[in-house]
């Protein structure tokens, strides 16, 4: 997963029990091809090098008992430490940590050096805790391990990273400015009778701004309104979001 470490725009460390659950979506699209043109970088470490004993244990019965196992602090403080200790900033995959969303992932993609902490079993002991800068959620239900959630992060971060794709295309993708993205067409002009909208047509750059501008407020108006809480609305989105909420302008669910 190397490539030219020092020129790295983000490099990523990923301490985990299962690297091989990196392989093919770290090769592949355009995360692997970050990687290999060298924007990225990263190196995965097999957290059971730092087992315990002759078995390279990881982990441990709980006290106070019940179902499962749990990690071990020890060998997770020994993957932590060098990295810490080489600048990252630690993130533990957690049910319970803050939300990923499109401004947390911003962040991290300006970070410079990031290192991933995937849990297994039934979790962490609750003292790595104290050994990691912050603690992060893909959502509000519980996957078998971190690799996942890692790999969601390291996907939703990476793609944010400059050169990785163009930054056209995610300034105009949902959340970036806090609206869900407009609806979008391609070929064919109708396709079972659904036609593409006019003015895509048009080759008026204007007029498809204004009606893609509008079509985003409608979209986060109808399914995500929460999110016009937080949106940076100009006085003109704010009269166009006055005029959809107009009983005449009807239930239409785009
Ligand atoms: N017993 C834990 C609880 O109820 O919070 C869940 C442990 S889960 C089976 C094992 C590991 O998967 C966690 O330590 C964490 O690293 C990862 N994980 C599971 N769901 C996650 C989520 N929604 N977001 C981030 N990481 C998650």
């Amino acid at each position: 997963m190397s490539g030219p470490r020092e020129a790295a725009w983000l490099r990523i460390d990923v301490v985990t029990l299962f690297p091989e659950l990196f392989d093919v979506p770290l090769r592949t699209s355009v995360i692997g091809r970050a990687l290999e043109r060298g924007i990225v970088d990263v190196t995965l470490h097999d957290l059971r090098e730092h087992g315990l004993g002759r078995h390279r244990s990881v982990d441990d019965y709980p006290y106070g008992g019940g179902a499962g196992m749990i990690m071990r602090p020890e060998p997770l403080h020994a993957a932590i430490e060098p990295l810490r200790q080489a600048g990252a900033q630690v993130v533990l995959l957690d049910p319970a940590g803050e939300r990923l969303t499109d401004p947390l992932a911003r962040d991290l993609a300006s970070s410079g050096r990031l290192a991933l902490v995937c849990g297994r079993y039934e979790g962490i002991d609750e003292r790595v805790r104290s050994l990691v800068d912050r603690e992060v959620s893909i959502g509000d239900y519980v996957l078998t391990g971190g690799e996942l959630p890692a790999l969601v992060l390291i996907d939703a971060v990476v793609r944010l990273v400059p050169g990785v794709i163009e930054a056209e295309s995610h300034e105009s993708d949902s959340f970036a400015d806090g609206l869900l993205e407009g609806p979008q067409y391609t070929r064919p002009e109708t396709f079972m009778g659904l036609a593409v909208p006019p003015v895509l047509l048009s080759g008026h750059h204007g007029e498809v701004a204004r009606w893609r501008r509008r079509e985003a407020l409608r979209r986060t108006l109808r399914r995500r309104p929460d999110l016009l809480v937080d949106a940076d609305l100009t006085d003109d989105d704010r009269s166009e979001i006055a005029r959809l909420m107009a009983p005449e302008e009807g239930d239409s669910d785009s």
